[in-house]
């Protein structure tokens, strides 16, 4: 089952003018970085992340908001890309035209070589102003968020939390890139965060073929095309594969 439709994917990739992979934090899971639903065990237990991830917590509590993306920068740093995002990149490499719009704020697609990353959420490592939004560089090694060095508001991490806007430059290239797509591949995500999730029914509703690779049933499944029941880590280096026998690629 899962091979037919793996087999059916990489045909309707290879066929494509423009192909479109939305990724959520199921691709990393599978590099060592919980996802927020497997994130219940250990130091962070009592908290949920959702009360975490926002401007709201910041302001009641920045200290414990601060020493949990340190520990969240932490993990990340420990960790290796994996084989599901090494496939992304040569897929980029492979295809004439990949974008890829990622939910996930660790870095792993860069990391893994993917040159255009359309970070949907922001970045983990990166540091901003609470107060301008103007990226910071600061010590983030201490317990407490550090003073902007600008208008000396609290710096915190360069993420979009819960009920704040997405970028607008990364809002654009994403609507553009579900728009313009001939197939939409949401691997590792629930599809429950929205607006990201939206950009799969806006890809369905200019035209394109959508698939999931996901090991687990998720809100998406009754409307996509083709379903792969398989880790990223697996799925993706064996469509790769199916991709590179269609056009030719090594
Ligand atoms: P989510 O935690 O809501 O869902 C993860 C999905 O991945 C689930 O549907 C799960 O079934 C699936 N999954 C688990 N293991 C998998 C594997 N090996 N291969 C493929 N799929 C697998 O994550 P989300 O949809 O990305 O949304 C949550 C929000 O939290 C996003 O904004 C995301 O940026 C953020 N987040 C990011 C990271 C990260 O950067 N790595 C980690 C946790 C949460």
């Amino acid at each position: 089952m899962n091979e037919a439709s793996l087999d059916a994917l990489a045909a309707a990739m290879a066929a494509a003018s423009t192909v479109t992979v939305l990724t959520g934090a199921g691709v990393s899971a599978d590099s060592g970085v919980p996802t927020f639903r497997d994130a219940g065990e250990g130091l962070w237990a009592r908290f949920r992340p959702e009360e975490l991830a926002s401007p709201e917590a910041f302001d009641h509590d920045p200290d414990t908001v601060w020493q949990w993306y340190r520990w969240r920068q932490q993990c990340v740093q420990a960790v290796e890309p994996n084989a599901g995002h090494r496939a992304l990149a040569r897929l980029e490499a492979d295809l004439p035209d990949l974008r890829l719009i990622t939910q996930n704020v660790d870095g792993l697609h860069a990391r893994a070589g993917h040159r255009n990353v359309i970070e949907f959420h922001g970045n983990l490592q990166v540091n901003v102003c609470h107060a301008e939004g103007r990226r910071v560089t600061v010590d983030d090694e201490a317990d407490s968020p550090p003073a902007c060095p600008r208008c000396g508001a609290l710096v915190r991490p360069g993420v979009v939390w819960f009920g704040e806007a997405i970028p607008p430059a990364a809002l654009e290239q994403a609507v553009a890139a579900a728009e313009a797509c001939d197939v939409l591949l949401a691997a590792g995500t629930s599809a429950q965060v929205y607006p990201a999730a939206g950009l799969i029914d806006l890809a369905r509703r200019h035209g394109a073929t959508t698939a999931a690779i996901n090991p687990d049933a998720s809100a998406l499944d009754p409307a996509l095309d083709i379903r792969i029941a398989m880790g990223a880590a697996e799925a993706l280096p064996a469509l790769r594969d199916r991709v590179a026998a269609i056009t030719g690629g090594s």
